[in-house]
């Protein structure tokens, strides 16, 4: 297995991660790439994943998703 996945594969975890939660090993592999790559920083910001992920982490918050 590869460590760092590719835009690609970041993107549909991106895309996934709206749908359901992201597996340990899921989460890892944004959070080697995100940081090597601005495309995907881009995309996930519009998705709001590392909003709503950092937010889980601080707030703990539990608030239901609409
Ligand atoms: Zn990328």
């Amino acid at each position: 297995m590869r460590f760092i996945p590719s835009c690609k594969e970041v993107s549909e975890l991106l895309s996934q991660a709206q749908d359901r939660p992201l597996t340990l090993k899921e989460k890892l592999a944004l959070y080697v790439h995100l940081p090597l790559c601005e495309g995907c920083r881009n995309f996930s910001r519009q998705l709001g994943f590392i909003r709503s992920a950092v937010k889980r982490y601080i707030e703990r918050d539990d608030t239901p998703r609409s």
